[in-house]
């Protein structure tokens, strides 16, 4: 794993290169900006030089609403992603609000130049 800029937000962006089939995925924790870079499905039984460019699935979410993250109770380790839109981040609260096994959960936005964080779990009250 290594960090780049991320080309969203100017924040430092996760990237895990998978030598062996050539295979990307860059996740910025900041904003949500993802990009992943995999072999299509098949793909695999050609030889490593038969692989080209046509081969490979790229995705991009360049403007995504924002980051999650969440952590359940029984866990020390918690899960991150991207949230592509506004439905995705109430699905997400929704989520995590009615589930009781949650410890901690938030979501990061990148907006007018600023990096924001709204704590979801536990809840604060100003
Ligand atoms: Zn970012």
């Amino acid at each position: 794993m290594f960090y780049q800029l991320c080309p969203n937000c100017n924040e430092e962006a996760t990237v895990d290169f998978y030598y062996h089939k050539q295979e990307e995925y860059c996740f910025c924790n900041s904003c949500g900006y993802m990009r992943t870079i995999e072999l299509k499905p098949g793909a695999w039984r050609k030889t490593f030089d038969g692989i080209t460019s046509d081969d490979y699935i790229v995705t991009v979410v360049n403007n995504p609403y924002g980051a999650f993250y969440y952590k359940y109770y029984s866990s020390d380790v918690g899960a991150q992603g991207t949230l592509k839109n506004e439905e995705e981040a109430k699905a997400f609260m929704m989520m995590c609000i009615e589930s009781n096994l949650v410890s901690e959960a938030y979501i990061k936005r990148y907006e007018h130049g600023v990096i924001t964080k709204n704590q979801i779990i536990p809840i604060v009250i100003d």
